[in-house]
């Protein structure tokens, strides 16, 4: 018989909202005199990526400087520390990281100084095999200072016998496994590369001057490029590296592209629906999702209302293909940080409380349809579904804007490992029973093609399908390399 009782005990799930985890998000430009405050602001841009750390390296064409520090980019960055970051040329990233793993040590951009000169660093994914890399660097001598994957390619460059660092590095890309988008900082210029199957994004914009001149920009997402009045020119494309120094741009392919493999799941949640991620709008590509889902689950009820934030454009989707009018009817409140002074008296749901809020009078006595974007463990959609309840509401139907999660990512996104997900081990009746709704229903894996565009197969959707478009190597190595990615 299945298992129906709770996977993982509410206590235990810590996270209070009980989601997959933003990853990093990376920037970089070169050619502006105030290089790093745009740096700061296009981290700040990128904070939805990564709230644990962050950080940014510049160079004034001699020397590379390099602050990074655990906190939120507007906390770490006052205008003292931007002063400190003189230069033309930037790189900065901000960091989501596993539990015990938040140390400063793997706080990003990696600044070192190697026989050819500075070099400093910041990745957005995970090398699969840099498990394996550092065991071998280690038994040839390199001494590692923390346990981020991100540390394996600077030594693979520092180590590398090409007399160039785009030969150096381009000698260390073909070494790794697995998702990466990196930027690299060294005196003079600045290096991009994304990996061949092209996990994570990287788009590449050009900020314009006053005075005519133009600098390039490289982000994440190109919600950092609106900021800081960038025009998006295109994607870094998988398995190509783009220099930019003082003999302009240049663009080559270190290696084909291969087996495209697009984290769809940016689309899903993590991307900001502003941006455009490997040139779509997040925002389209959501409400298609919606849409999609209310013909494929569609169900009587009085109202449509999102799970916030990312649960809104699916709902707008939602309600506008079923004719049921859209509510914002759970109101989320922004300023909740990662720790809190729970009373000592206990408070059923506290946590999930402290983050929403029902609009009662929105769901007295309606037929509720709750939108989300995803279910993790269960616990969580649990306590939504039962504050939409308590708040007077007849029925709720959830439906989810993709299919089930049923396999861990080891591509750079934080996910619990297969036993923790509540889809790989029960059935969508057991799943909907688990979390006290009327009805469940997810979007399947072909509509979810249909919602990214996904005609000639560039995604990757192996968290819905256990199906992994890389080879993997032993569960040791991939524990420590996901435990380590970013
Ligand atoms: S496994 Fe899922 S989360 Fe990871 S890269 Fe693939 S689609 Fe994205």
């Amino acid at each position: 018989m299945p298992n129906l009782t709770d996977p993982l005990s509410e206590d235990e799930s810590t996270d209070i909202f009980d989601k997959l985890h933003e990853e990093c998000g990376v920037f970089a430009i070169y050619g502006h005199p105030e290089a790093a405050n745009l740096a700061y602001l296009g981290l700040y841009a990128l904070q939805h990526r990564g709230q644990e750390s962050a950080g940014i390296a510049s160079s004034d064409g001699r020397k590379i400087y390099c602050t990074r520090k655990m906190g939120h980019v507007a906390d770490i960055f006052t205008p003292d520390v931007l002063n400190q970051l003189p230069g033309d040329l930037a790189i900065g990233h901000t960091r989501y990281s596993t539990t015990g793993d938040t140390v400063l040590l793997n706080a990003q951009p990696l600044s070192v100084a190697y026989s050819k000169g500075q070099i400093a660093i910041a990745h957005n994914g995970n090398i699969t095999n840099a498990g394996e890399i550092r065991r071998d660097l280690e038994a040839e001598g390199s001494i590692f200072q923390g346990t981020s994957d991100t540390e394996v390619v600077l030594h693979l460059v520092a180590k590398s016998r090409e007399r160039t660092l785009p030969g150096a590095l381009r000698d260390a890309l073909l070494q790794l496994e697995g998702a990466f988008s990196l930027v690299f900082l060294a005196e003079n210029s600045i290096i991009v590369a994304r990996d061949p199957h092209g996990f994570r994004p990287l788009a590449m914009g050009r900020v314009e001057m006053s005075d005519g001149r133009g600098a390039y920009v490289f982000a994440s997402e190109t919600c950092a490029f609106d900021l800081i009045g960038a025009a998006y020119i295109g994607d870094v494309e998988p398995g190509e590296m783009v220099i930019v120094g003082p003999k302009g741009l240049t663009r080559e392919h270190y290696t084909p592209a291969q087996n495209l493999a697009q984290c769809v799941f940016e689309h899903v949640y993590f991307s900001r629906p502003d941006s455009l991620v490997f040139g779509r709008s997040v925002q389209i590509s959501r409400e298609e999702m919606g849409r999609l889902l209310a013909l494929e689950h569609p169900v009587d009820a009085d109202v449509v209302v999102p799970v916030p934030d990312s649960g809104v454009a699916a709902a707008i989707g939602y309600a506008s293909e079923s004719g049921i009018p859209f509510r914002q009817a759970l109101i989320r409140n922004h300023y909740v940080g990662r720790t809190f002074i729970e009373p000592s008296q206990a408070i059923r749901d506290f946590g999930v409380k402290l983050k929403l809020n029902p609009v009662r009078s929105l769901l007295e006595g309606k037929r509720v349809i709750l939108v989300d974007d995803s279910i993790v463990r269960g616990t969580t959609s649990r306590k939504i579904v039962r504050m939409v309840r308590n708040a007077g509401a007849k029925e709720v139907h959830l439906r989810i804007s993709c299919p089930p999660t049923i396999s861990p990512c080891y591509y750079g996104v934080d996910t619990p490992s297969q036993r923790e997900l509540i889809a790989a081990n029960q059935s969508i009746k057991e799943i909907e029973r688990f979390v006290e709704a009327d009805s469940l229903g997810y979007l399947p894996i072909e509509r979810l093609r249909d919602a990214v565009a996904d005609t000639d197969k560039r995604f990757c959707y192996a968290c819905y399908t256990g199906k992994y478009p890389t080879p993997l190597i032993q569960i040791e190595e991939l524990a420590m390399a996901t435990k380590t990615g970013c």
